[in-house]
């Protein structure tokens, strides 16, 4: 019966790909979760150096929803 579990499980997997996909289109200019306390440059990655000053001081936001 171990089919069942493997096709529910790719058809989640692809749900789980499209919506990553589609977030990452639509949600690309106003998600932002790192910010540098130095320059306030923000980022969508979460860097050990804000890459526009070199400072350490990276705080992530948690998701809004
Ligand atoms: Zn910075």
């Amino acid at each position: 019966m171990g089919i069942f579990n493997k096709l529910g499980r790719q058809a989640e997997q692809f749900k789980q790909k499209a919506k990553e996909a589609a977030e990452e289109h639509a949600d690309a200019e106003e998600k932002i979760d790192y910010q540098c306390q130095n320059c306030d440059a923000q980022f969508q990655t979460e860097y050990d150096e804000c890459p526009e000053c070199g400072a350490q001081e990276i705080t992530s936001r948690p998701p809004t929803n």
